[in-house]
């Protein structure tokens, strides 16, 4: 089920362009308009469920299966060094967008993606 007004719904379904990587027909598979890293991207499925709890099982095994497979493509592309899988439910925990989606980001060693410091 699409919901209206839900923005990942509509990049997920082809409504509103976004740089794909991977499509099929239960998911599209984007570049995330915010990179916390080079290559950072999305996996949307392409029906409505807001996060984890709601994704049925074999969508939420299919999705990580995507992730392994997306995450070696990146390696072969970008030669990184490694990934993080992450996925956020809720505000408390940084979620934005309440259309599930897991985050694939490439990591090289030394390259201070998520590290702050105290300025001065
Ligand atoms: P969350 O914080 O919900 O886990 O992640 C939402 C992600 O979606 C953020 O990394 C943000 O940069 C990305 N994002 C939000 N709106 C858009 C959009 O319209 N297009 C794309 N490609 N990414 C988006
Ligand atoms: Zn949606």
């Amino acid at each position: 089920m699409k919901m209206k007004d839900c923005i990942f719904c509509k990049i997920a379904n082809g409504e509103i362009p976004a740089a794909t990587l991977y499509e099929d027909q239960d998911f599209r598979v984007i570049l995330d308009l915010g990179p916390a890293s080079k290559g950072h991207a999305l996996i949307l499925p392409k029906a409505h469920f807001e996060n984890l709890y709601e994704l049925p099982d074999d969508l939420a095994g299919k999705a990580l299966i995507l992730a392994k497979e997306v995450t070696k493509k990146m390696k072969k592309v970008l030669n990184c060094d490694g990934y993080n899988v992450v996925q956020n439910n809720g505000t408390a925990a940084g979620q934005t967008v309440f259309h599930f989606h897991m985050h694939l980001i490439p990591r090289n060693e030394n390259d201070g993606v998520g590290i702050t410091w105290e300025p001065g």
